[in-house]
């Protein structure tokens, strides 16, 4: 299959070509004529598929004929969260290039000055979040009566971010007369009966499941401690073979306090969650983008289907509470054919959440076993040690000390993911298994 047999414009496989892409992939094979004939689909298929092109190369084409008026947009694209958004913005800058089109982009965090002035003018393309677009509909700045074609991206986020009624109102703003393209990675019923509701006699296209568990992606798990999670992380993090990485906490909370600790320990890392400004969370973005950091630490909703090139490693801090979560963040590695580490730290309490990822994406995950100075404190006083040593004291969820645990054999399955040799250990002056010296903390 070929770009050029998709009845898409001269100019459109020009940009296409220029952006150095070659076939199209499933998604967008089977989408991208069904939406050229001006039919409604639901695709459905995996994070980092190629959903955004099989939606941004047909509107381009669609788009190129007829024109814009003043405060009416032609076409809206709701998108979960700002980086999205941008993401897609980019998309229509690189594929439009060949294209007079306009775009507005609106979301939270910026000005909202300029966003109205690009939209009085009229826009091609408005791209939306949902809260920043019904803020603006309530003013009275927007009218969506002249939008004659609604994209639903990313949907099964949308839900998992509270968003549907939002979305519920647009769509009644909006035309009835209109072409409604729906993409998800799942399919949820809440999303169903929202396709149903919404979209009319739609075209369902979706890619095999199976691509979930993408072969390019090499996944491990890692049996750690909660208290041994910090360090067992940073033996991995300095494998030479640790070129970028994204770590994914399941709260905020982590998210702040793991990059700090890895700047303390000399890594290069920044991070990004829900809690940040936008010209915050964009400038974190583009430091590990441009390669300034190396390390991304994230939270789900923020790193939500971001497109970052070339990641080698992701790592799950915390294994994620959602099987498709799982799914979600493996996928940030091992893009369009490039192969990708997944590591996903397991603790005493994770094995139904494994269970159930398992499950999901029908394989047995390896085991890794933790290096044994993994297991060593970390030097600088952080905000989970009280709690760690109140843990050992009682007994509890950690009852063996660390120390034995260190002094269990290595084992492997893999030589070439094995965790950095001892020489690394020194780095930190406290890595290695230092007898007593857990207790002395415990007893105090
Ligand atoms: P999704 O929305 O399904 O998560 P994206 O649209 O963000 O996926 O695309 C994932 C990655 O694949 C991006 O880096 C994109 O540039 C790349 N990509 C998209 N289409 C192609 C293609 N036909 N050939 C090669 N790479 C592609
Ligand atoms: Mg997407």
């Amino acid at each position: 299959m070929n770009f050029a047999d998709l009845g898409l414009s001269e100019e459109l496989l020009r940009a296409v070509g220029d952006a150095g892409y070659d076939e199209p992939t499933p998604i967008q094979a089977n989408a991208i004529p069904p939406v050229l004939m001006m039919k409604d689909i639901i695709g459905i298929a995996q994070t980092g598929t190629g959903k955004t092109a099989s939606f941004v190369l047909p509107m381009i084409d669609i788009l190129a004929h007829g024109r814009s008026r003043a405060r009416m947009p032609r076409s809206l694209i709701l998108e979960p969260t700002r980086e999205l958004a941008a993401q897609v913005a980019e998309n229509f800058e690189k594929y439009g290039k060949y294209h007079k089109l306009s775009m507005a982009l609106l979301i939270g965090g910026v000005s909202m000055g300029d966003q109205i002035k690009a939209l009085e003018k009229g826009v091609d393309v408005l791209i939306a979040t949902p809260g920043r677009l019904m803020d603006l509909f309530e003013r009275g700045n927007i009218l969506l009566t002249g939008c004659s074609l609604l994209v639903i991206d990313e949907a099964d986020r949308m839900l998992d971010m509270g968003f549907i009624p939002d979305i519920e109102q647009i769509c009644t703003k909006l035309p009835r007369q209109r072409q409604t393209l729906l993409f998800s990675a799942t399919m949820p019923p809440p999303i169903k009966k929202l396709a149903d509701k919404f979209l009319d006699n739609p075209k369902t296209i979706e890619v095999a499941r199976a691509a979930t568990t993408n072969a390019n992606i090499e996944q491990w798990l890692v049996p750690v401690s909660s208290s041994d999670k910090r360090g067992t992380l940073r033996d991995l993090l300095r494998q030479p073979e640790v070129r970028t990485a994204i770590i994914f906490c399941n709260r905020k909370t982590t998210v702040r306090e793991l990059n700090k600790s890895l700047r303390r320990s000399g890594f290069r890392s920044c991070e990004i969650h829900g809690d940040m400004e936008q010209p915050q969370r964009l400038a974190e973005l583009e430091l590990f983008k441009a390669g300034e950091v190396n390390i991304l630490v994230a939270s789900d909703v923020a790193a939500r289907g971001l497109d970052i090139k070339g990641v080698s490693h992701v790592v799950n801090f915390d294994a994620p509470w959602h099987p498709d979560d799982y799914v979600h963040r493996i996928g940030r590695t091992g893009r369009a054919g490039a192969t990708g580490t997944a590591y996903t730290f397991v603790t005493a309490e994770d094995g139904e959440n494994i269970a159930n990822i398992e499950k999901l994406t029908g394989q047995k995950i390896a085991r890794l076993e933790a290096k044994p100075a993994d297991a060593a404190p970390e030097p600088e006083g952080d905000e989970e040690k009280p709690q760690r040593a109140r843990g050992r004291r009682r007994g509890g969820e950690q009852p063996k000390s660390t120390v034995r645990s260190a002094e269990k054999p290595r084992r492997s399955p893999a030589p070439r993911a094995t965790p950095a040799p001892a020489a690394d250990e020194d780095a930190g002056g406290w890595n290695g298994p230092i007898p007593g010296f857990l207790d002395a903390r415990i007893d105090l």
